[in-house]
């Protein structure tokens, strides 16, 4: 089986198998822990997940050997297979609109998967730029707060790069005190634009720009 995309295609078949009480294929599975076990033969539940697959007629040990395996394996549900963490994004999405719209920004911006990493979502903006890193993974999306620094972190390059920053020096959002770009992290459990200059501050909560003190 090797990795790749085949790989985590049977990973996530065999996550929403025992997600939904469904049937697990015991040949995938089975597939699934040799691939594990020709890396590291001594995995412990890639070896209770094959043995579990070939032991018929026992489906409860074969459904939590494969938790056991996922859990292990450190398996992260793509957007298709956790639907949530995309509403997560969009909310997010939201909060940076706001922020777009309080610095005088019109144009639009909207989610969008990335051809070079499908599995992870970039902020695509109205003139097409998705910034210059590969994007979102599932696992940012898993938190309220981490959706969000991860989204206006997208947004940021994405926009800087329709402003054209390379030729323009325009970055987003500018500090409204120091004129620099800010850069988005959760600082005391929110989501903010942070300042290096001055000391480094917060210029404004994410989402909420125009209710900035500074
Ligand atoms: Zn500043």
């Amino acid at each position: 089986m090797g990795g790749g995309p085949e790989l985590e295609r049977c990973l996530d078949a065999l996550y929403v198998a025992v997600r939904d009480g469904a049937a697990v294929d015991r040949q995938a599975a089975f597939d699934i822990a040799v691939n594990e076990l020709e890396y590291f033969p001594l995995h412990v539940e890639a070896r209770e997940l094959a043995e579990a697959s070939v032991t018929s007629g026992d489906e409860a040990r074969l459904v939590s050997a494969a938790r056991a395996f996922l859990d292990a394996y450190g398996y992260e549900p793509g957007f298709e297979q956790a639907p949530e963490r995309f509403a997560r994004l969009e909310r997010a999405l939201d909060a940076v609109r706001a922020d777009m719209r309080a610095t005088g920004l019109a144009g639009k911006v909207r989610l969008v998967r990335p051809d070079q990493a499908p599995r992870n979502v970039a902020v695509e903006t109205w003139a097409g730029d998705r910034g210059w890193t590969a994007g979102i993974l599932p696992s940012e999306a898993a938190s309220d707060l981490s959706a969000l620094v991860a989204v206006a972190e997208q947004a940021r390059q994405a926009i800087m790069e329709s402003l054209q920053y390379q030729s323009t020096g325009r970055a987003w959002p500018a500090c409204p005190v120091h004129g620099p770009g800010t850069s988005p992290v959760a600082r005391h459990g929110t989501g903010v634009w942070w300042c290096d200059d001055g000391g480094g501050h917060v210029a404004a909560e994410i989402g909420r720009w125009a209710a900035r003190c500074v």
